[in-house]
């Protein structure tokens, strides 16, 4: 599966948000998406999921044209983690995971043995399954994040679209629920505010300034002082740790 991204310009009134942007993932890659707060990350990931309509440019998943597919039919192929806001639903915990199979079912259709199967294991996959007949406005914003991940996995999709999906997580449930991500056969694109939770699980990252795609690369090859002084205005270091794995050291 390969979820692409074309030349997206977006306004709100005269102010220019995305000043044609292009990004893509296929395959199994995990790609990031960077940039300062404001820079227009999660406007550009609204234009993917299909909650923003770009003024120009187009969204494709493989070779079909976003907006050109039901609404029903992108669902089965993306699924969804958005920045998490505290949701207030007043739905139990599997119900909300058991929404993911609306797209795999048609209108009406009651969930069978198989969905509760499905969200039961998505449920179980994030560590939330004990918390299944919880109400989910009860939850607290790390464990409404986790379940909103198992709704997500209950699509199964092969394309997965995430914004900060660790906001409000510990470091333990970070790393668990990206691990979780990392290990499914399917094409990601996430923006991330964290550089070095970024640089441990994206093959690939876009770094966005001011609307505009300024780098792209492996960790590697965008994380550098000059990057991140020209994007964040920052002072940083890149160091590697025992395993090889690169860290960004800020200074004060
Ligand atoms: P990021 O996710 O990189 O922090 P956003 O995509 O959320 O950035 O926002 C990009 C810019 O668009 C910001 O300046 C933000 O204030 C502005 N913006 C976002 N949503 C709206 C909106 N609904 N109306 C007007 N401006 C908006
Ligand atoms: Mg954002």
């Amino acid at each position: 599966m390969k979820v692409s991204a074309e030349n997206i310009h977006l306004s709100y009134g005269a102010r220019e948000i995305l000043k044609g942007v292009s990004i893509e993932s296929s395959g199994h890659s995990f790609v990031g998406l960077i940039g300062p707060n404001g820079s227009g990350k999660s406007t550009l990931l609204k234009c993917i999921y299909r909650i923003l309509k770009p003024d120009a440019g187009q969204v494709f998943l493989d070779d079909q044209e976003l907006l050109s597919m039901s609404v029903r039919s992108s669902a089965r192929k993306m699924a969804v983690v958005a920045q998490h806001n505290y949701y207030n639903f007043d739905f139990r915990v599997r119900e909300v995971v058991l929404m993911g199979r609306a797209p795999h079912k048609k209108a009406l259709e009651r969930d069978n043995a198989e969905d509760y199967r499905i969200a039961d294991e998505a449920l179980k996959t994030v560590g939330m399954l004990e918390f299944a007949d919880r109400s989910f406005s009860t939850l607290s914003g790390g464990e409404q994040q986790r379940v909103i991940l198992a709704r997500a996995l209950a699509q199964q999709t092969p394309c997965l679209i995430l914004d900060e999906p660790t906001n409000h997580l510990d470091v333990t449930h970070q790393l668990q629920l990206l691990k979780i991500v990392k290990n499914l056969d399917v094409t990601v694109i996430s923006a991330f505010h964290d550089l070095n939770i970024a640089a441990m699980f994206c093959d690939r990252i876009y770094v966005l300034q001011k609307g505009e795609i300024v780098g792209c690369g492996t960790p590697e090859e965008v994380l550098t002082p000059e990057l991140i002084r020209k994007i964040y205005n920052v002072e940083a270091e890149i160091a590697h740790d025992s395993s090889g794995q690169l860290h960004v050291l800020f200074r004060a």
